[in-house]
């Protein structure tokens, strides 16, 4: 740090400082000059309210239980995007099977019995390679 120009003339070194808000000044007549307008010591944090509002909303993220089982985005896509997925989907039985699933209060057990019918066994082989791979 050199020594600071005066604020008033920005030509001289300042020697002196304002009382009121430390500006650097150099003679009597700059400091008169700077006193020509009214002034106050800088506010570095205008901490007028902070941001905390009555509102104070609870923003609770999703939460998964076992967020390795959610599929990502590119797997979603490459499930989407087979044509062997697509087709099996096309199969009435699965169709069945799988709406039965997304109905059933006990999706679990559904899934279960489901599990022992081949056609979604099969399917859901499908979508495990495509997702493997
Ligand atoms: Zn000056
Ligand atoms: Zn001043």
């Amino acid at each position: 740090m050199g020594p600071r120009l005066c604020q008033v003339c920005n030509e001289a070194q300042s020697k002196y400082k304002c009382p009121s808000c430390l500006a650097p000044y150099c003679s009597v007549a700059c400091f008169k000059k700077h006193k020509e307008n009214p002034c106050a010591l800088p506010v570095s944090s205008l901490e007028n309210s902070p941001t905390t509002g009555p509102e104070s909303r609870v923003d609770r993220p999703l939460t998964v239980e076992e967020p390795s089982e959610v599929l990502q985005r590119l797997q979603l896509e490459a499930v989407a995007s087979s044509s062997e997925i697509c087709s099996a989907l096309k199969d009435e039985n699965l169709q069945k099977l799988i709406l039965n699933i997304d109905c059933s209060p006990d999706a679990e057990k559904e899934l279960e019995k489901a599990m022992g019918v081949d056609v979604f066994r099969i399917f859901t082989d499908k979508i495990l390679s495509t997702l493997g791979s």
